[in-house]
């Protein structure tokens, strides 16, 4: 049977997206170090000027061929202005003509088709791709331990991924069926969670301010991680601690670092009842000012002095929020400009 309009274009898409990240090196790059595709930094780096500005009637644009140049508005959430930068991107890539975007579709090929722009079905499939390749799904699975079989198929465990790649819980959803990871019947029942009720259990009786925030958990397994996120996200951190020959997590320097302590507690495994078993620290934590900087624990006996190989857990955070009016964050740092 011959391939359909909307079908040969996406498929066009998804091979303009693999061929970018070839160019960029972004599948070495980011399992290495972030696990997140960082769309602002791939625009700089394609020498494609990018521009934020406080849009109201369309959430981004691409200007047409031969002139270049995305613009994104500030008036929406990070992830929303993450997946329109990578929609124009697509547009840039696949020298479409100029395009004013005033909604758009997360779900990528899961999109209906029927009588659609097919520049429009295009720009979706290359942003889905881009963002959400099946090789980032691969890496976190693998990173964390999780199990297709079990873990994948509980919201709770979709939700952190979703925070992991930085796209939405809906968009993570998606990605799921389109790279055949879940059927179908699975990803619905999973994009119907109630979000905010997992909030509540990992925030241990704190909440975000703002509904669109988030509570990561992150445990030793995300080591070395960065967290791109909102200014008002929770981080539940658990470490194993082995608290029978006195070690401690120096979580009291989280205040010195600027984040508030939320919740502090060691929760010990009571089945088996194991004596000298490591117990785990949880501590619940919100950053002061902008969440940008790092955590940067160490386990330590706090009468002995410290030694090199001592236990440590480190992460890069960005808890900024969405891009403000300028350039983008990655631009600003790499003209050396304060962020
Ligand atoms: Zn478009």
């Amino acid at each position: 049977m011959a391939r359909s309009p909307a079908a040969a274009a996406r498929l066009d898409a998804v091979s303009a997206a693999n061929r970018i990240h070839a160019e960029l090196d972004l599948r070495r790059r980011i399992t290495a170090r972030a696990g997140l595709v960082d769309v602002f930094e791939a625009i700089g780096d394609l020498d494609i000027p990018l521009v934020f500005k406080p849009l109201d009637s369309a959430l981004g644009l691409c200007l047409p061929a031969p002139l270049k140049g995305i613009m994104i508005t500030t008036e929406r959430p990070l992830h929303i202005q993450r997946f329109t930068a990578a929609h124009e991107l697509g547009h840039a890539v696949l020298e479409h003509e100029g395009s004013i975007d005033r909604e758009i579709l997360e779900r990528g090929p899961n999109s209906p088709s029927d009588g659609r722009d097919l520049q429009e079905v295009a720009a979706e499939a290359f942003a889905a791709e881009f963002l959400l390749p099946r090789w980032l799904y691969r890496h976190h699975i693998q990173a964390q331990g999780w199990t297709v079989a079990h873990d994948l198929r509980r919201p709770a465990t979709v939700y952190q991924l979703s925070l992991r790649m930085a796209v939405s819980y809906e968009a993570t959803c998606w990605g799921l069926l389109s790279h055949q990871i879940l059927p179908y019947d699975e990803v619905r029942g999973l994009s119907r969670a109630r979000i905010g009720d997992l909030k509540a259990e990992l925030g241990a009786g704190h909440k975000p301010a703002d509904s669109w925030a988030d509570v990561w958990k992150v445990t030793q397994r995300d080591n070395g991680a960065r967290l791109l996120g909102n200014p008002d996200d929770l981080v539940r951190i658990e470490l194993e601690e082995a608290v029978s020959s006195g070690h401690r997590w120096n979580v009291e320097t989280l205040a010195a670092a600027d984040w508030d302590l939320l919740e502090d507690q060691s929760l010990f495994s009571t089945d088996p009842l194991i004596y000298g078993a490591p117990s785990t620290r949880v501590v619940v934590a919100r950053p002061r000012h902008g969440g940008h900087g790092e955590i940067a624990l160490r386990e330590r006996q706090p009468w002995a002095q410290e030694t090199p190989d001592a236990a440590a857990f480190q992460l890069a955070v960005a808890l900024q929020g969405r891009e403000r009016a300028g350039l983008s964050r990655a631009d600003r740092l790499r003209l050396g400009l304060s962020i």
